[in-house]
């Protein structure tokens, strides 16, 4: 270290404690960073890396970024999953001793921005801490930017606590108390994981929420521990603790969530072609968040989701209304994430602006809401604090356009401050005499082309061109600088009034920073008001914006109702129906009950319609049980408690198990956890093992869920002899995806129809595939043959030898081509050519 320069040494002192942590070091106008920070920086960000003497016997790696252009570097940076630390100069330059004195002021972390540029407006930008003890695991959650937090706990598993934080897609994740699981073990909208010391965390909050378990408090200190060593300063916007029961919402599994597609897409990871995407016509983007919120939770409770559901149908009915308000909520700002800087104390005049602006809406709003005869409405609309108080407060203190910066004056209306006020007009009388200086030397001099003048460097001058040089009073003017064709001169007054109008400047901008910041800080006092008031009018949009979808794709309101009752008329997949168009989509109709249609077993071939089926009864339950209107023509729903999902199996080779593994495990899970209250979707059950393997299984979990759990169950299965379930168990109905085959081709119809699939139309589907003509030749022989044996046996006894028994020897006799005859054709024809008689081209 001694050989170092003092700065270096600085330098090192402090890189000490930010090891994972790019360091931006305040060098003047520049960050700089230095080491291997500045390699790896210099690579990620792409700016050139130099090198600097620092004592050492080589040049330290070095590079930097101009101060004010940082934000965009850094952002770079955390997108990359980095860490940043910045570090400040604490003193000024100019009165330090030696090295200037340098802290980090901020460390900036994925999971911790709170810059509008750096978040998506519509997305909550989560980190999360999972802390096990006691046997419970607490999972906490929050979002630095809106202030938001949630807690939560759950019986000792691991698993589950993690797809409960998983939940949150939280950039970071916090353990306390157990190990930290490694990044490739969790998905990659995680960027960080950290392990903290559960009683290290415990000591340093020991006041937080006595009504907690030790799990939950521990995992919301571990947040809050986290978020004091990165940020050095003020949370007084982190709202009051939500602690909530999983139980309270229907649950999903990730796997579930995923695969229904709720919020983005399985394909692209996208939020175009989701549920999200599909109702999203929220105008703020605090309504955006809590739409993504709601789908996430949708409730169980009829009671709410019915005042949902009025509101929903008493403003789809009012189209002029709803206009109104969509204009109305257009003019509010995202009140959420500008308490959230207010408090932390980076926002500019403009947030406070928008912020009044945002205010002045409310008035208007409450008065649309009062119009609708909804309760829910009312109640949500009489609870608005319209902040009179503080509208008034901005419109005395702000002026309307202010600039970006809070440090070049220009913020503070004339009238708010005597003293400011003074300071403006002394700079104006010495501007306005300075004006008149130009006349008034005309005059005096007699030189009519003679200016006045400003520049940065000399101030204000007055001008003279060459040809009247002759002109100028000797004594009075005093020469400052010479151009090509004009000098230029000062006088004793002239810089008399000058140094008046710069001291009153440097004065204002001052002054105004400082009032700026008092402003700020009292409107930081009422964060607790703007933020119930942002939840009410986030509640407002995202009911607006199920009232706008509904009344454009023609949902129905469902009737919730508790006696096992499920039925949908005309039901329609709301996503794909969106991408199709409307006219093109088939409707389909369920009906299930709590005994004698519990499980409804699909047959059909595939591409019929059968998983778009079954997705599109799940999604009707979390519309429904969100408060969305429904696409169908009329429903009749009761509530469902969970929902399981076993549809697909593209996207989940995770840990080295194979497919059929995952799908046990899926299957597992559900029939672990269903009650008679859950909805099962599971597709082609067992189709990943032998024939008879994967047909036993089958069979014995519809037994299982029929006569153990009696939760609704949607089974596709390709096993059609699964079908005579139907006659043996009470519960289990037959429905198929109806095909019809025309001119020997085969017509998916999309409908779904009481009865079994009456012949297996697989190879047809081989057939559209275009499989060589070969193969499904010889595939419709083999099926002739297997069709004639198995008809001999009954449904669930045929052997294994029966199977082997088809007449493949006969078939095999004759020479079968595996082209086409038209390239049967073509291929005699290449035959007869003679090369001898053709020419090179
Ligand atoms: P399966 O699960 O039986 O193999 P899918 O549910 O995947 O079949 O459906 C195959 C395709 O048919 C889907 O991509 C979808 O575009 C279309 N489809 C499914 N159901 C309908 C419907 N009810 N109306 C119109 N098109 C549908």
């Amino acid at each position: 270290m001694a050989q170092y320069t003092p700065m270096i040494q600085q330098y090192l002192a402090i890189k000490k404690d930010y090891p994972d942590t790019f360091l931006f070091f305040r060098l003047g106008d520049f960050y700089e960073l230095f080491f291997d920070d500045a390699i790896l920086a210099s690579r990620e960000l792409e700016i050139t890396l130099t090198g600097r003497e620092g004592g050492g016997d080589e040049r330290i790696p070095m590079c930097g970024v101009p101060h004010h252009s940082a934000d965009g570097y850094i952002a770079e940076l955390l997108k990359k999953g980095h860490k940043v630390a910045v570090c400040e100069q604490v003193e000024d330059p100019k009165e330090a001793k030696g090295v200037v004195r340098r802290e980090v002021t901020r460390v900036i972390t994925p999971g911790t921005m709170m810059e509008g540029k750096w978040l998506t407006d519509k997305e909550n930008n989560y980190m999360a801490a999972l802390a096990a003890l006691d046997g419970r695991v607490g999972i906490a959650a929050c979002d630095m930017s809106t202030g938001e937090m949630y807690v939560t706990s759950v019986l000792g598993q691991m698993e589950a606590a993690l797809d409960e934080a998983l939940q949150y897609r939280p950039k970071e994740l916090v353990f306390c108390g157990v190990e930290a699981l490694p990044k490739t073990a969790l998905p990659t909208t995680v960027v960080e994981s950290h392990q903290l010391d559960a009683f290290a965390v415990d000591n340093q909050y020991p006041e937080t929420g006595k009504e907690l378990d030790v799990s939950m408090r521990s995992a919301v200190n571990a947040l809050l521990y986290y978020i004091g060593t990165t940020q050095k300063r003020s949370l007084a916007h982190m709202r009051l603790l939500k602690r909530y029961d999983s139980k309270q919402y229907l649950q999903m599994d990730g796997f579930s969530r995923r695969n229904l597609e709720l919020t983005e897409t399985i394909r692209d990871k996208t939020k175009k072609g989701s549920l999200l995407w599909l109702l999203d016509r929220t105008q703020t983007a605090m309504g955006g968040r809590l739409l993504r919120r709601w789908i996430e939770r949708p409730l169980l409770g009829r009671a709410e989701l019915d005042a949902r559901l009025e509101a929903v149908e008493a403003l789809k009915a009012d189209l002029l209304l709803r206009s109104d308000l969509r204009t109305c909520l257009d003019n509010v700002y995202d009140l959420e994430r500008l308490a959230g800087r207010i408090s932390y104390g980076n926002a500019n005049a403009r947030d406070l602006i928008q912020l009044r602006l945002s205010l002045t809406a409310v008035p208007e709003l409450k008065a649309y809401l009062e119009q609708t005869k909804a309760p829910v409405l009312q109640e949500l609309s009489r609870g608005m604090d319209e902040c009179a108080d503080l509208v008034s407060f901005l419109q005395s203190a702000l002026v309307d356009d202010p600039p970006i910066s809070v440090r070049e004056g220009g913020m503070i209306r004339t009238g708010y401050d005597e003293y400011l006020d003074k300071l403006h007009s002394a700079s104006r009388d010495g501007k306005t005499w300075i004006a008149q200086l130009e006349q008034s030397e005309r005059e005096a001099t007699g030189i009519r082309s003679l200016k006045v003048g400003f520049n940065k460097v000399f101030g204000y001058y007055i001008e003279v061109s060459k040809s009247n040089i002759a002109n100028v009073p000797a004594g009075r003017y005093e020469r400052k600088q010479t151009l090509a064709n004009a000098e230029r001169y000062i006088t004793p007054e002239l810089k008399e009034r000058e140094a008046l109008i710069l001291e009153a400047e440097e004065k204002m901008i001052e002054l105004e920073y400082q009032l700026f910041a008092a402003v700020r800080s009292e409107i930081a006092k009422h964060i607790p008001r703007l933020q119930s008031l942002a939840e009410r009018i986030a509640s407002v949009d995202v009911l607006q914006a199920f009232a706008t979808v509904s009344d454009e794709r023609g949902f129905v309101r469902p009737q919730l109702v508790d006696d096992g009752e499920y039925v949908i008329v005309d039901g329609r997949h709301p996503v794909v129906e969106a991408v199709l168009e409307r006219e093109k989509y088939v409707a389909n109709d369920v009906r299930m009950n709590q005994d004698e249609r519990q499980v409804l077993l699909i047959t059909g071939p595939n591409m019929a319609g059968k998983s778009t089926y079954m997705r599109q009864i799940a999604l009707i339950t979390v519309m429904a049980q969100i408060g969305c209107f429904v696409p169908a023509k009329e429903a009749k729903l009761s509530i469902v408690d969970q929902i399981f999902t076993r549809i697909g199996a593209a996207d989940d080779l995770v840990g080295g198990h194979s497919t059929f593994m995952v799908e046990m495990l899926e299957t597992r899970h559900a029939l672990q956890k269903a009650t008679a209250k859950s909805l099962i979707l599971l597709d082609e059950i067992g189709r990943g093992t032998s024939t008879y393997d994967g047909m036993a299984l089958a069979q014995a979990v519809i037994e299982y869920i029929c006569q153990r759990i009696g939760a609704k169950t949607l089974f596709s299965t390709h096993y059609h002899e699964l079908t005579g379930l139907a006659e043996t168990m009470k519960g289990v109905v037959n429905v198929n995806a109806r095909c019809e085959e025309r001119d020997g081709k085969l017509l998916f119809l999309h409908k779904i129809e009481e009865g079994r699939a009456d012949k297996s139309y697989g190879i047809h589907v081989a057939e559209l595939a275009e499989m060589p003509g070969w193969v499904i030749e010889r595939a419709r022989s083999i099926l002739a043959g297997l069709e004639a044996t198995s008809s001999a046996a009954s449904d669930m006894q045929m052997s294994l030898e029966s199977l082997w028994s088809a007449p493949v020897a006969a078939v095999r006799e004759e020479p079968v081509s595996l082209l086409s005859s038209e390239e049967e054709e073509i291929l005699r024809d290449l035959r007869e050519i003679d090369l001898n008689q053709t020419t090179p081209m």
